[in-house]
């Protein structure tokens, strides 16, 4: 579903992009997933608040939420468990700058400058994830934030998908799509364990996500589920939810081995690899004791 507006400027001005959200759209009356790429700020006139500020105008006072990860609070001990796709012993460099999650964090530098601009929005609402939070805007924020805990850190997506709601790509691809991590979740993929620094402690994070990378191959798939405007050379696309979780769901059943990134050195990728081809292997090590 290829929709074009014609622009006489490279750059997208504020009712231009407004409208293009607003055509990507597919429960306009529902709550969405927003993901902007970085780059998108140099290519709409006025930069990140004309992003905000169209996004306000298109999701006419319904919820909206946003990832706003802080990966800067995790520490790793010397010695953790087996096949959790870190070299523990190489990450003991990155305890020395971790630092501890609070509610004005700011997100890491990959989701570039949207999510403080939300972040700084009167009434935005944040969850307490120390590296997963996500930042929700609207009359539901309480409930979308509320859905997350330390135990099922994709909550907020699971709102949204009850919520019959969109994922909206505002130049973004699906390499930034955190809404395939709840898919993955769903299709019992592996997880692993990570720590952060939160509440003057060390909380362990079950359920963490594996890697983003390999997410664009799900493009092709999704592309009958996906309205998409292009605005020179980029676009605006917006998927619903639940078609999104059905063909990826499917995918990942046929296929446990789908959207993995080709790096054969990503340690996350291979662990999901391992685990499939072998299971969990045994955590115990008494037999190999003298
Ligand atoms: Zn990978």
């Amino acid at each position: 579903m290829e929709r074009t507006l014609s622009l006489v400027s490279t750059q997208v001005g504020f009712r231009t992009l407004t409208l293009a959200l607003e055509a990507v759209r597919w429960n306009s009356n529902g709550p969405a997933l927003i993901l902007v790429a970085p780059e998108v700020e140099h290519r709409v006139r006025g930069g990140i608040a004309t992003v905000l500020g169209a996004v306000q105008a298109a999701m006419r006072g319904n919820t909206w939420i946003i990832p706003a990860f802080t990966s800067r609070t995790m520490v790793y001990p010397r010695v953790g468990p087996p096949d959790n796709g870190v070299v523990y012993l190489a990450m003991q460099a990155a305890n020395a700058r971790a630092t501890f999650f609070h509610a004005d964090l700011p997100a890491d530098p990959e989701w570039g400058p949207f999510p403080e601009a939300v972040r700084r929005l009167p009434g935005t609402r944040r969850s307490e994830h120390p590296v997963l939070s996500f930042l929700a805007v609207g009359p539901q924020a309480e409930a979308a934030v509320a859905a997350q805990s330390i135990l099922d850190p994709w909550g907020p997506i699971r709102w949204l998908h009850a919520e019959d709601g969109d994922v909206i790509l505002i130049g973004a691809d699906h390499t930034l799509n955190v809404a395939i991590h709840y898919v993955e979740a769903l299709a019992g993929r592996k997880t692993f364990v990570r720590w952060a620094l939160m509440d003057r402690r060390v909380v362990e994070l079950p359920g963490f996500p594996g890697c983003r990378r390999g997410f664009g191959a799900a493009a092709s798939l999704l592309e009958p589920a996906t309205r998409r405007v292009h605005l020179s050379d980029w676009a605006v696309q917006g998927l619903p939810l639940e078609r999104m979780v059905q063909i990826l769901l499917d995918l990942l059943r046929r296929d446990p081995m789908a959207l993995l990134c080709e790096d054969p050195l990503c340690l996350l990728c291979h662990a999901v690899r391992q685990h499939v081809l072998y299971g969990a292997r045994p955590t115990g090590s008494a037999a190999a004791l003298p």
